[in-house]
Order: C-alpha cells, then sequence, then structure tokens
C-alpha cells in the first residue's frame, strides 16, 4: 500500500521534473530528497556546488498543498532564481528590500490569496512580527533554508541574520523544513545541524566530487604572462581569477584589459554601486573576466564560469575548493589552475604570524601546511583534495595534473647536499638568486667582492640550469631543509634538518620541474561552433529584451546540444533538449527552431561546410614533394601543425604550407580542426563582396588568420568548388 503510494509520488516527482524543468533524469539523491519532504519529513542536504540543490525544494514545494518558503542570503540571487522559476512556468515571487512598495503590496497579496507556490523570503523578513502574522494565515508548504552554512560562525560565509532561523522549528513544528549546503566542512556542518535544530533530521550527503573541474597547479613564475596562456584556451569563456590583495586585483585587472580581454576589478574596498555593477555585467555575459580579492563569488550563482585561477595562494583547503567549486556549476567542462609560489606560502605564513589567539593561530597553520601539501602533492590532487575532506576515492582522478602529468621523481639527495654545503660556505647571508650563481660558478661582481668563487661548491651545479636549480632550492625549503629569512631579504638559512641531511639522512625525493601538459579536448567538440554563436547571440537579445541573467532563458548545455542539429527542426525537436520546459518551448520554441532551420538549411545547400563527411576533393594542383608526403604521413598518424613542425624542426608555417599543398592535390586534409572558427570563415568569406580583393577579404573577417592560414582556407573553397 505504503510503496504503490510511494511510486504513484515519484512519478509524479518525474513529471514535474520533465514538464516544468525539461530534465530527463534526477541527478543523485535529488528524487529520494523530494520525496522525504513530500512525506512530511525533515531533511539536511549536503551536496556540492552545482549538484543541483535547487530543484530538491522547488519541485516538493511545486507539489505541496500550501506556499514552499525559501530563505536565501542574497538579493541578487533571489531575483535570478525567480526569474528562472518564472520561465519555466512557475508561480514564485520574492519578498525584499529590493522591492518598492507597490511591488510588495502585489507580492504579498498574492502570496496570502494562495497563488504563490515559492516564495523567497529574506531572513530579516521572515522573522518581523508583522510577517510571522501573515505566515498564520496561510498555508505554508515547507521551509528550504538555503545556504544553510550562513548560520555557522565556524562557516566561511556566516550571516547574523540567520541566526534566529532556528526558531521556526518551535513556531511551526509540522511544518517539513529542508537546509542546503555545500560546505564540506565537518565542523560547520555539526554546528548547521545544532542551530536549526536539525538534528534528527535525515541527512543526505553526496560526494564532494567535482569531476568536470579539472584541478591544476603549476609553480609561479611570471604569474601574468602565465595568466594570460592560460586565457588564450579559454577565449571568450567566462572566469574568476582569484588575489590576495586590492593592489594585485587592480593592477591584474588593467594588465588584462591591456590586453583586449573583457575584465573587471571587484573587491570590498570599492563602493557598493560599482560592486553591483560588475556582478551584473559578469552574470550577463557583458564582462567575462572577474579579476576579485575572496570577498566575490557567494553572491553570484552564474552557471556557465568556466575557470577559477588563484593568482595566489588561497589560506585552506576549505577556501580552495569553495572557490575553485564556482567553475562549472552547470556541469561542463571547467578548470581550476593555481599558481602556486613560496613566496606566497610565507606572505600568508607571515600574515597568520599576526594572529593573536595562539589555539586560533595553531588551527591556521595547519590549515596553510595542508594546502601547501595540496600544492605540492607527487599523488592526484583530487585523491588529495577530497582525502582531506575524508572521502576516499579508488582510482586516481585521470582529470588533475598530476594525473595528466605524472611528475618523475629522482633522488636529489646529492644535490641537496650540495645545495646545503654552499649555504654554509657563503654563510648563511644570500637568497635562492646569490646560490644559485654560486653553484652555477658565475664570477659575477658581488660574488668576486665576497671572494665566493674560492669555495669548494663553487661552480659544481654548473651543469644544472638556473631554471631547475630554483626549482630544487624551491622544494628544498618547502621539505624544510632550509628556511628563509623573511628579515633578512630571504636569505637561505640552513636547518637542523638539512645539517642532518649532510651526515646521511634520509633521502631527498625531487621532482622534475612540473609542466602542465593539457591534452584534453574542449567541452566544443561535436557542435557547430557557428551555429552556437547565432544561438548566444540570440538568447542575449532575448535577455536584453526581458532584462535578465542569460542563462534564465537557456543555459549553454541546452545551446550546446542545439547546436547539434544538423537537419531542420520542429519545435517537437526541442522537446528532448536538456533543461527545455513546456513554458519554454511555448516561449522561445519559435525562435529557435528558424534560427537552426535557416542555419542548417544555408549548411545542406552547400553553402557552409560539412562538420562531419568530407566533401570530394578537386585536385589543383601537383602532387605532393617527398616533404609535403611526409607531412601527410604524420599528419594521417594524427599529429598536428604544431606537432609536426616541432618533430621536424621546422616553422608552423612551412607546414601549414604543406598543408595547402595537400589540399590542392586534392587529399583529405581536414581543414575545418586546424583552422579556428572554420565554419564562421567560410560563411564570411560567402557574403564578401565579390570584387574585393584577397587583402581586403581578409581584413573584413572578424577572424584573425596568418596569411598562410587565410591561404589554405582559399585552397580548400577551391577544393571543394567554390570560387
Ligand atoms: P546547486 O544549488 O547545488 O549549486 P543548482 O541547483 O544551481 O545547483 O543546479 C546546478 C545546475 O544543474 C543548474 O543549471 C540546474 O538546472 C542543473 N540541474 C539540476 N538538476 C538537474 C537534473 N536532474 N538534470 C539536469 N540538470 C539539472
Ligand atoms: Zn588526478
Amino acid at each position: 500500500m505504503y510503496d504503490m503510494a510511494t511510486k504513484k509520488v515519484k512519478e509524479q516527482a518525474r513529471k514535474v521534473l520533465k514538464d516544468v524543468f525539461g530534465y530527463d533524469e534526477f541527478r543523485p539523491m535529488q528524487e529520494d530528497i523530494i520525496c522525504n519532504i513530500l512525506d512530511g519529513k525533515d531533511a539536511f542536504v549536503l551536496m556540492p556546488t552545482g549538484g543541483g540543490k535547487s530543484l530538491c525544494y522547488q519541485i516538493p514545494a511545486i507539489m505541496r498543498e500550501g506556499t514552499g518558503i525559501v530563505v536565501s542570503p542574497l538579493i541578487s540571487l533571489m531575483k535570478d532564481q525567480v526569474d528562472a522559476l518564472t520561465r519555466c512556468g512557475v508561480n514564485a515571487a520574492y519578498y525584499n528590500s529590493s522591492l518598492k512598495a507597490a511591488e510588495s503590496k502585489d507580492v504579498l497579496a498574492r502570496f496570502e490569496k494562495g497563488e504563490l507556490d515559492l516564495l523567497y523570503v529574506a531572513p530579516e523578513r521572515l522573522l518581523t512580527k508583522a510577517f510571522q502574522k501573515r505566515l498564520e494565515k496561510i498555508k505554508v508548504g515547507m521551509f528550504a533554508v538555503d545556504e544553510a552554512h550562513c548560520v555557522s560562525q565556524w562557516g566561511h560565509d556566516f550571516r547574523p541574520e540567520y541566526v534566529r532561523l532556528g526558531e521556526l522549528r518551535d513556531v511551526f513544528p509540522d511544518v517539513p523544513m529542508i537546509a542546503l549546503t555545500a560546505t564540506a566542512d565537518e565542523h560547520t556542518r555539526e554546528d548547521i545541524a545544532d542551530r536549526l535544530s536539525l538534528q534528527k533530521a535525515k541527512r543526505f550527503v553526496s560526494s564532494f566530487d567535482r569531476p568536470n573541474i579539472r584541478y591544476l597547479v603549476a609553480e609561479k613564475r611570471q604569474p601574468l604572462t602565465q595568466v594570460l596562456q592560460f586565457l588564450e584556451d579559454w577565449k571568450d569563456c567566462c572566469g574568476i581569477i582569484y588575489c590576495l590583495s586590492r593592489k594585485r586585483v587592480e593592477d591584474m585587472a588593467v594588465n588584462l584589459q591591456r590586453h583586449g580581454i573583457r575584465a573587471a576589478a571587484y573587491h570590498a574596498g570599492m563602493p557598493g554601486r560599482s560592486r553591483e555593477k560588475v556582478q551584473d555585467d559578469f552574470l550577463r555575459d557583458r564582462v567575462k573576466v572577474i579579476v576579485a580579492t575572496i570577498a566575490f563569488g557567494m553572491g553570484v550563482d552564474k552557471p556557465n564560469v568556466r575557470f577559477v585561477i588563484h593568482h595566489d595562494l588561497p589560506k585552506s583547503i576549505e577556501s580552495y575548493y569553495q572557490e575553485t567549486g564556482r567553475a562549472g556549476r552547470d556541469g561542463q567542462e571547467s578548470e581550476a589552475l593555481l599558481l602556486y609560489g613560496s613566496g606566497d606560502v610565507n606572505l600568508v605564513r607571515r600574515l597568520i604570524e599576526n594572529v593573536e589567539n595562539i589555539d586560533q593561530r595553531r588551527v591556521e597553520v595547519h590549515k596553510l601546511n595542508s594546502m601547501v601539501a595540496l600544492s605540492e602533492a607527487l599523488t592526484c590532487r583530487r585523491r588529495v583534495l577530497l582525502g582531506y575532506f575524508g572521502e576516499n576515492m579508488d582510482d586516481d582522478c585521470g582529470n588533475c595534473d598530476v594525473c595528466m602529468d605524472p611528475p618523475e621523481t629522482y633522488d636529489g639527495t646529492e644535490l641537496a647536499q650540495l645545495a646545503i654545503r654552499c649555504v654554509q660556505e657563503t654563510k648563511g647571508d644570500f637568497g635562492v638568486g646569490y646560490i644559485i650563481d654560486v653553484l652555477r660558478g658565475s664570477k659575477n661582481a658581488r660574488i668576486l667582492s665576497h671572494k665566493h668563487e674560492k669555495v669548494k661548491s663553487h661552480g659544481q651545479g654548473a651543469d644544472i640550469n638556473g631554471d631547475e636549480w630554483t626549482s630544487i632550492l624551491r622544494q628544498l625549503v618547502h621539505q624544510g631543509y632550509f628556511q628563509q629569512d623573511v628579515s633578512r631579504r630571504a636569505a637561505l638559512v640552513v636547518t637542523k634538518k638539512g645539517k642532518l641531511l649532510l651526515k646521511g639522512g634520509d633521502a631527498v625525493l625531487a621532482r622534475y620541474q612540473p609542466g602542465i601538459k593539457r591534452k584534453l579536448r574542449r567541452f566544443s567538440q561535436g557542435r557547430d561552433e557557428a551555429l552556437f554563436k547565432k544561438l548566444v547571440a540570440l538568447r542575449s537579445g532575448l535577455a536584453e529584451n526581458e532584462d535578465v541573467a542569460n542563462h534564465v532563458i537557456v543555459s549553454d548545455v541546452a545551446l550546446t546540444e542545439i547546436s547539434q542539429f544538423t537537419d531542420s527542426i520542429e519545435v517537437e525537436s526541442l522537446k528532448k533538449i536538456s533543461g527545455m520546459g513546456q513554458h519554454k518551448l511555448d516561449a522561445y520554441g519559435d525562435v529557435i527552431v528558424a534560427l537552426v532551420n535557416k542555419h542548417t538549411s544555408a549548411r545542406a545547400s552547400g553553402k557552409l561546410s560539412e562538420t562531419g563527411g568530407f566533401p570530394k576533393l578537386l585536385a589543383k594542383g601537383p602532387s605532393p614533394t617527398d616533404a609535403q608526403g611526409h607531412t601527410w604521413n604524420l599528419y594521417k598518424k594524427g599529429m598536428s601543425a604544431q606537432e609536426i613542425a616541432e618533430l621536424q624542426g621546422v616553422n608552423e608555417k612551412t607546414i601549414v604550407n604543406h598543408f595547402i599543398a595537400l589540399v590542392r592535390a586534392a587529399m583529405q586534409v581536414d581543414v575545418s580542426k586546424i583552422i579556428p572558427n572554420f565554419d564562421l570563415v567560410m560563411e564570411e568569406l560567402d557574403d564578401a563582396d565579390p570584387y574585393a580583393s584577397l587583402t581586403e577579404m581578409k581584413a573584413d573577417l572578424s577572424m584573425d588568420l596568418t596569411n598562410e592560414e587565410f591561404r589554405l582556407v582559399l585552397a580548400w573553397r577551391e577544393g571543394i568548388g567554390v570560387s
């Protein structure tokens, strides 16, 4: 009997999931959580960012009789959520200080008439006497406390307004309450349960792994260059760069702007209005990169943040997890890059030394050490990260820098002993750079003036280059063989452990300088970039009209799926697209279908290149020479132009010239994979003025192509018979 009822409830929940939200399947735990609430019981949900917490209360609120009251900490988040729900056809509203008097009145009137499925309320409003009176008059279906860690002083975002939420349990003992948080820290979790009187609530704890985030750590060398290089890979994508100080934030933002990147700074020292504007511009994709102190993030529920860079070392693994977690909420491939420099470790250590309370200082030192260990890990980063939160992994993740590019280690004992002797012989007064000069046998003026060309170790490390020595000395500092004396310009000092090593202590395991290879393909794989871009433009227009964030209209996930259609479609076809519920189909189906069909028919008529099958090429030039034939063989093995060039020790241009000859010889080089944004380039050439010169045509392209690349496209067009 009971089972029958549960089955029926499950079916109904699934129907809401599909019809309203447009999703086919529940994510792990969502269904159980929803059934638990529908059964009238409390729940405490611990799920990582992007896990899909919102649906856990939205669906029961829609299904249960009465209004679901949602407590949420930030006004901007409330508006975003309500916008999104309204687009799905749900009766939702919010009640907070941002509403004008007339709007408030309107919301309350709808609320009292019982028209609302969900009402988002700011905590300080919820607990006013006036509002409590209203609550007594209407039927409350459930309470949801989102971002529940805000009740705890141990959490990373304590909000005093949240403290009194515990009282709700006493006033409404029969209304089920669900609290949700992404906090991974055990201490905070217990505190939340206590404060919200949820000790007896059923707990739903999901894995805190975020498999779609790739964790990368790189040694910090020239941070600006490193950041710019990284951004090259994420052109036109949104991301966040965290820096330790306001000054660094401002410098970095200006530098990025100089390089043509739409970046903005964000820190607590800016006036509230400017901060709001930056957030809003970011939400609407007008600003692509936010450079911020840790103050940024909590209020931003942006699903398509593709990368998070830590320019400076986070203070703890908790903060690192929290901040990197802002990437990839939509489940698409994302990256978290940490630039790790030992200077930063010292900086954070000094900050911690200022903490007065001894116990607190001890805790912070421990947290920092754990963060350092993660940064220097020789094993899978994800394993270390999850292990810190008490979660074990069976296999290495395959999606972090260590897994993708395992550091080779070697016995560095002799090098360590040499470095230690060198520091001792020079009397421990010098920093890393000077010691390296001595080891490498430099006879610069400074060395001569100290007569250090005479010490035994001088020149004994000459066969190792400067960068490698830097890396080795840093590792020795981290491993405790040296200390750096901050008061004497970071002079290296041999520690007890270091002195022991000279007498034959444990072997030192050193690793070669980590370099990051990122071999994985981007998630754009398989989508028609030209169509995707058109869809993005369409969405921007719609969002602008309705004055909401882009992702409220349709998500990037949905656009990616839509841009995989190759034939003409109908509104019905959009039903299988993730996130296209009935309401959105009605509202946007027609315009999307029109755009897709225009694009696919242009492609069918040969105006656009095929993304899949190969068109037949016509020979327009002589058979390949030996060198070109060699390139062809390497290309067939799957090597890129760059790799072929490196292998043969020639310029990449030469190889592209080979490709041109190969295409002209009707060999099937897939030009669409070589030329960035190939479809768009082809399309623009189709539209080009037929009387324009080649130089003019090239100049008119929105993409920057090299001369060789441009000639390659032309050769291709000739080959497929477009003049
Ligand atoms: P959280 O609040 O836990 O960070 P959200 O509730 O914002 O996560 O959900 C993250 C993303 O996943 C949203 O874009 C949401 O629409 C999507 N999502 C949630 N549940 C599902 C599901 N069952 N199927 C597909 N997408 C889902
Ligand atoms: Zn890994």
